[in-house]
């Protein structure tokens, strides 16, 4: 079968590899359909994830039509058509049983990797790394889903794909990026990052009633979907001083929640067009996280951050003496995606949102390695790309 795949920083392949097979009773294969490409994967795009392997299949954000069930799945069937969630979750452990799922306890074969590192291991996750288990990923015509009764959610009205896709990963990441920032109906939410997680936390952040949103990021197109779609108030970090701008807005008390949509910055400069006084300000050359520690120096005493942004490995020059005499309460984690499904999919049904607004290229899975470029250059209007095997 046809599949992206991973050679390396800036080197990814559409290649023939193996067709994946039923390997234990609770595994379902599924054709795959469409599948997205994610911010996430720019960290692998840009060889920052430890422990991946040449010629690792890609892609965490598919949906399918199922084709084969192992003898233990009780709740699909051959022809069911399901949107995956990137989590691999066994639904039975301590972590499931609390609707923890992308902590799950029994889904990362390669826990003893993940231990050594983080003192315990988080889920397994598709085409993410041997050390969050080593899954082939979904960027691919056929794709293995272990615990196939606890993931996949199956769309049985006509909606189309691009309107369920991204129940598999980013609209449940913003979703829950917005309940983390512990919004109430007076509040002002900042969000840093107006690519498709931070669409969906500008979105989600006014479904769940904040009285004001606050887009930050430096691509024009972005932040005009955040205006027209999200009805946020926008800044572009590249004309104007982000805190100043938050404080005026805010009668200089600061937004009250924060939302990092941006995490280990995709250039990797971390301080890319900050103004030269937000760098002194913030000490840059002691180098990252910008937007971590912009977020901390903005937030209201008392505030909350949320942080869906992914950080690999360590963040160092973490202000936590701010932090810590602000009294902010920090939330973050890997999306538990299995926790939003039913509701989210419900909130589709019925008219309220329809996710397809962020594809702005839909093309055939062989134009991967192309996109997965434009969509890391921000070239062409790239906000979203759907691939279809
Ligand atoms: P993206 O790369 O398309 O978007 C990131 C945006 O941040 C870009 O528009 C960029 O211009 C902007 N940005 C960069 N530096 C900035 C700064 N200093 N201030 C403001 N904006 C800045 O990625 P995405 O798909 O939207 O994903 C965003 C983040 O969410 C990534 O780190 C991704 O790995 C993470 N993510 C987390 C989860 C989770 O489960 N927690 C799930 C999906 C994605
Ligand atoms: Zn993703």
């Amino acid at each position: 079968m046809r599949a992206l795949t991973w050679h390396g920083k800036h080197d990814i392949r559409v290649e023939d590899v193996p067709r994946p097979e039923i390997v234990n009773p609770n595994d379902a294969i599924i054709e795959v359909t469409a599948t997205a490409i994610c911010g996430s994967d720019l960290h692998l795009y840009h060889g920052r994830v430890p422990s991946m392997r040449e010629g690792d299949v890609l892609g965490h954000e598919p949906m399918g039509e199922v084709v084969e069930v192992g003898s233990g799945v009780e709740t699909l069937d051959v022809g069911d058509r399901v949107v995956v969630p990137f989590t691999i979750s066994c639904g039975s452990c301590w972590f499931c049983q609390n609707d923890l799922y992308s902590l799950c306890d029994n889904s990362n074969p390669n826990a003893e990797l993940a231990r050594e590192v983080m003192g315990h291991s988080p889920a397994g996750l598709y085409g993410y790394s041997h050390m969050m288990g080593g899954y082939a990923g979904g960027q691919a015509e056929y794709l293995r889903v272990p615990y196939a009764d606890v993931g996949p959610v199956k769309i049985e009205s006509d909606l189309s794909d691009e309107q369920v896709l991204f129940l598999s990963d980013i609209f449940p990441t913003g979703h829950m990026a917005a309940e983390n920032a512990d919004i109430d109906e007076h509040d002002t939410v900042a969000v840093w990052g107006c690519g498709p997680v931070g669409q969906f936390a500008v979105q989600s952040a006014d479904m769940l009633g904040a009285d004001r949103v606050v887009a930050i990021d430096r691509v024009p197109e972005r932040l005009a979907m955040a205006r027209d779609h999200g009805g946020a108030e926008t800044i572009n970090y590249e004309e104007e001083d982000v805190y100043d701008r938050l404080m005026e807005l805010t009668g200089d008390r600061g937004p009250d929640s924060c939302i990092d949509a941006v995490g280990t910055d995709a250039h990797g400069t971390g301080v890319v067009a900050t103004s030269d006084r937000v760098k002194q300000r913030l000490n840059l050359e002691d180098d990252r996280p910008t937007v971590l520690r912009e977020a901390i120096r903005c937030c209201r005493k008392g505030g909350t951050l949320s942080v869906p942004g992914v950080y690999v490995g360590r963040a160092d020059n973490f202000p936590m003496g701010p932090l810590m005499n602000k009294g902010i309460t920090v939330k973050t984690g890997q999306t538990h995606v299995q926790r939003y499904l039913g509701p989210l999919l419900d909130q589709i049904e019925s008219g309220n949102i329809d996710p397809s607004f962020v594809v702005t290229h839909d093309a055939p899975l062989e134009d991967g390695p192309e996109l997965y470029e434009t969509f890391n250059d921000k070239e062409d209007d790239c906000i979203k790309v759907v691939l279809r095997p």
